[in-house]
C-alpha cells in the first residue's frame, strides 16, 4: 500500500488567462460561481456578482440568453468597475450565442471568457456555422472559451454515432460507458475544431459535467488522461442543502486528490432565502480542508455531547466563525498569511485542551461537572483563563489581538 501523504502532483495543464485570473499551469485551483439573477437586470446582477466576489469567487459566470442580457453585460462590467469589484465575467451561451455575440460587440468585448456547450449550438451544418461563429468571435476579441459539455444536453448525433461504432467492437461497452465516451469525444473534438479554426490551445478550457458522483469521477479521469487543456470541475445539478454539498464534495475531492482539476464550481440549488454565496463558501472550504488552498481561518470545533453544559458552546463556535469571515477582507489586506490561522472551540476537558493546543488559538469551555473556567491556549501554551459572562467577547478580542500582532 502506498505511503504517499497528501494529494497527487497536479496534472500538467496549459495555463489559460481569464481576464486577470490564470486557470491551469501552476496557478492554484480557481473558485468560480454563477449568478441566478436575470442578466438583463443590470443592478441586481452587478449586486449579486459583487456579493459572490466578496465571498471569494474568483470568476463569475452569467447567463447570456437574450439580446437584453447581451446588451446588459457591458453595463454590468462598467457598474462593477465603479463599485471597485474586479472579477472576470464569463458569458454562458446556449442556442443563440453566435447571434448575440454578433449583435452586441460590446458584450463580446466586455466578457472575459465565453462558455460554449457543443450539445446545443445547433445541428448538422448549422452547428458548424454557429460553433465557428462563436470561436471566431473569441479569436477576434482575444478571449478564451470553455467548451462545456453536459450530460443533460449531450450532442445526440455524436452519441448515435458512437452507439453505432460500439456495435462493431469485439466486446461492446455498456450504454453508460458509451455515453461517457460521447461526452469526452464531444469536448475533445470541439476543442480540436476550435484550434483548427485558429483559436490557440492556451485559450481553451474543458468541462464535462454529469450529475452522478461515480460517472463524474470516471469521465474526468479519462478526459484528464487524454488532453492537457485545463479542466473545470463541477457536479451538475448537485441539488439542495446537504445532498448537494456532500455529492459535490465526494466527487470533486476524489479528483482533486488525484491532481485533476484547475477550477471548480459547486452547483448548489439555494434553499428559499439562502444566499447564492453558499456555493462559494463550500468551494473554498473544500479546497482549504484538503490543504490545496487557504482562504480564511478555519474553526475546529467538537460536535458537543452530553458533557457540554449549554448551547453557549455552539454559539461561541458560530460567533468565532462568522467573526473571522466578516473580518477577512480587512485582515487580508493588512495581515498577509492570516488565512492560515487555525482556531479551536471545544466543549469540555476531554479533548478541549489537546485540540486547543494544536491550534494557533483555542479555547476549552467547561463541560458538565467542571469548574466554570475556560482556559485559552495560544501557540500551544495555556495563556489565560476566561470566566464570567463575557467569555465570547473576550475570546474574540484575543483573536483580533493575535492577528494584529
Ligand atoms: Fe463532548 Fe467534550 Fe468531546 Fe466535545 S470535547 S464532543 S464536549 S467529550
Amino acid at each position: 500500500m502506498s505511503d504517499r501523504y497528501g494529494p497527487a502532483p497536479r496534472r500538467r495543464a496549459r495555463a489559460v488567462r481569464v481576464g486577470t485570473v490564470t486557470v491551469g499551469g501552476d496557478a492554484p485551483v480557481v473558485v468560480q460561481s454563477m449568478t441566478n439573477t436575470d442578466t438583463a437586470d443590470v443592478k441586481a446582477t452587478a449586486q449579486q456578482i459583487a456579493e459572490l466576489w466578496r465571498a471569494g469567487s474568483e470568476v463569475v459566470r452569467v447567463t447570456v440568453n437574450t439580446t437584453e442580457a447581451a446588451a446588459a453585460v457591458p453595463r454590468i462590467v462598467e457598474r462593477l468597475a465603479m463599485m471597485g469589484v474586479e472579477v472576470p465575467i464569463v458569458g454562458d451561451f446556449h442556442y443563440n450565442g453566435h447571434q448575440l455575440l454578433a449583435a452586441e460587440p460590446a458584450c463580446a468585448e466586455a466578457l472575459a471568457k465565453y462558455r460554449i456547450n457543443p450539445g446545443n449550438v445547433g445541428f448538422g451544418k448549422k452547428k458548424d456555422v454557429q460553433f465557428s461563429t462563436i470561436v471566431e468571435t473569441a479569436i477576434r476579441y482575444g478571449k478564451p472559451v470553455r467548451i462545456g459539455v453536459n450530460w443533460g444536453s449531450l450532442d445526440q448525433s455524436l452519441a448515435a454515432r458512437l452507439m453505432d461504432e460500439n456495435h462493431d467492437r469485439a466486446e461492446p461497452w455498456d450504454a453508460a460507458r458509451v455515453l461517457r465516451e460521447a461526452l469526452i469525444v464531444s469536448a475533445l473534438e470541439s476543442a480540436q475544431r476550435a484550434e483548427a479554426l485558429g483559436l490557440p490551445g492556451d485559450r481553451i478550457i474543458l468541462s464535462a459535467k454529469v450529475s452522478g458522483v461515480q460517472e463524474l469521477i470516471a469521465v474526468y479521469r479519462d478526459l484528464a488522461a487524454r488532453c492537457d487543456y485545463p479542466l473545470h470541475l463541477g457536479l451538475t445539478e448537485a441539488g439542495m442543502g446537504s445532498k448537494g454539498i456532500v455529492a459535490s464534495t465526494a466527487a470533486l475531492a476524489v479528483l482533486l486528490q488525484e491532481g485533476i482539476g484547475d477550477t471548480i464550481r459547486i452547483s448548489l440549488t439555494p434553499e428559499p432565502g439562502q444566499s447564492r454565496t453558499a456555493e462559494v463558501v463550500v468551494a473554498q472550504e473544500l479546497l482549504q480542508t484538503m490543504g490545496l488552498r487557504a482562504f480564511t481561518p478555519l474553526v475546529t470545533a467538537c460536535p458537543g455531547c452530553g458533557r457540554t453544559t449549554s448551547s453557549f458552546f455552539q454559539e461561541l463556535a458560530k460567533t468565532v466563525q462568522e467573526h473571522v469571515r466578516a473580518k477577512m477582507p480587512e485582515w487580508k489586506l493588512k495581515h498577509p498569511g492570516v488565512e492560515n490561522l487555525s482556531l479551536a472551540v471545544m466543549g469540555c476537558v476531554v479533548n478541549g485542551p489537546g485540540e486547543s493546543r494544536h491550534a494557533d488559538i483555542g479555547i476549552s469551555l467547561p463541560g458538565t461537572g467542571e469548574a466554570p473556567a475556560a482556559p485559552v491556549f495560544i501557540d500551544g501554551v495555556k495563556a489565560m483563563t476566561l470566566r464570567g459572562d463575557n467569555i465570547a467577547r473576550e475570546f474574540v478580542a484575543i483573536i483580533d489581538d493575535y492577528v494584529a500582532r
